[in-house]
């Protein structure tokens, strides 16, 4: 068999990921998970791994909610200053962006939010000869929760919904510095309304991520021992299991803050929920806002083109999906960055943040096309 068959790659999801149920962000399902990964990779002779511990809280709902909480405090006590109430709404609205953008981490109160012993494992497999390349293959470990706003018939309408709100906390600094009591209590009521609903998003439980993310884990698992078996002759290969994706990217950011000196010039792959439908390369992103987005690299992006001419048979295209992974943090940091990522027929991702997401409903044959077109690449590379 070969070691990126789709059956293979299926059982690692299930021996790697789903195994352990639903992985929040520095839970110990999660760190189980990492511990198991970091076994198997030594019993089949990768010896360079590394963990790097951070601090990490489990989910991104305290980086939206906890900013509009501030910014409704002045505006529901009678008689606040207006400047005060201005102050506090554009500090709002600042916060729930640096969320928006996956940098929640950088939030000032993110420190008190529930804090959790997350972690990012990192294994290292050396080219047959003096390294000309470096290909850092990315899959996160934690999953998220069942999101009522990411359901079948509200997916379509997530952009507007998060935009609506970053228009409602604007309109509410321009109402409340120019004092016009209709427009900041219309502002005001939609804020509110908005509150309601993040906290409700919170309520479900985390789910299984057998696609999101443990799809992944198992291809950049099954590459790391295809490198192995059949090194490549000048391209060295990382293996990134990142922790807290679904909170703020902080896996990735932590070991870019460990190794971004070294990785300067790697090429990264990231892999995103290539268990279900058609496999693509994304050549736009799309956050959960208009203003949100952000392009791969022009090397990767080539690269990724390249193969897809030269393997039709693959049937891996680009495409510009909402998406607004940890290849947006590359991006912003300077480095390279490009996703491969499943698309159901309706252009989202499969089963995205849904109780739905388990392992019944994986497809071996994308995690296979996933695992060959990336291998393609490195080999294209190398
Ligand atoms: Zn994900």
């Amino acid at each position: 068999m070969s070691l990126l068959e789709g059956k293979r790659l299926y059982d690692h999801v299930q021996r790697f990921a789903t195994a352990f149920g639903p992985r929040p962000a520095g839970g110990p399902n999660e760190t189980a998970a990492r511990e198991v990964l970091k076994d198997y990779l030594h019993q089949h002779g990768i010896q360079q791994t590394t963990n790097l511990p951070f601090s990490t809280t489990n989910t991104w709902g305290y980086g939206l909610i906890v900013p509009l909480i501030l910014a409704l405090i002045p505006q529901c006590i009678p008689h606040t200053n207006r400047y005060l109430r201005t102050a506090a709404s554009l500090l709002s609205l600042q916060q729930s962006w640096l969320a928006l953008n996956g940098q929640m981490r950088y939030q000032p109160l993110y420190r008190l939010y529930p804090q959790y012993p997350g972690g990012t494992l990192v294994a290292r497999i050396p080219a047959a000869q003096t390294p000309k390349h470096t290909v850092v293959l990315v899959g996160h470990t934690d999953s998220n929760k069942h999101r009522s706003t990411f359901s079948p018939e509200l997916k379509r309408y997530l952009r507007l919904g998060s935009t609506s709100i970053s228009v409602a906390m604007l309109g509410n600094i321009i109402a409340s510095l120019l004092d016009e009591p209709r427009s900041r209590l219309a502002t005001t009521a939609y804020m509110l309304f908005s509150l309601v609903s993040l906290i409700a998003d919170e309520l479900g439980p985390y789910v299984e991520g057998a696609n999101d993310n443990g799809s992944a884990m198992a291809c950049v698992l099954g590459l790391g021992e295809q490198a192995l078996a059949t090194p490549l002759n000048s391209t060295e290969i990382w293996l990134a299991f990142t922790g807290s994706e679904e909170v703020s990217h902080d896996g990735l950011n932590v070991m870019l803050d460990h190794y971004g000196a070294q990785l300067q010039d790697a090429y990264w792959i990231d892999f995103e929920m290539v268990g279900k439908g058609s496999i693509h390369f994304v050549e736009q992103y799309h956050g959960l806002n208009y203003l949100v987005t952000c392009q791969p690299d022009a090397d990767s992006l080539h690269l990724a083109q390249t193969v897809a001419a030269k393997h039709p048979e693959l049937q891996v295209t680009g495409s510009k999906p909402l998406i607004y992974d940890e290849v947006a943090t590359l991006r912003r940091r300077g480095f390279r960055g490009i996703t491969l990522v499943g698309l159901d027929s309706d252009g989202f991702l499969g089963n995205w943040h849904q109780r739905t997401d388990t392992i019944e409903n994986i497809e071996p044959h994308a995690l296979e096309r996933a695992a060959q077109f990336a291998w393609h690449m490195m080999k294209h590379l190398d």
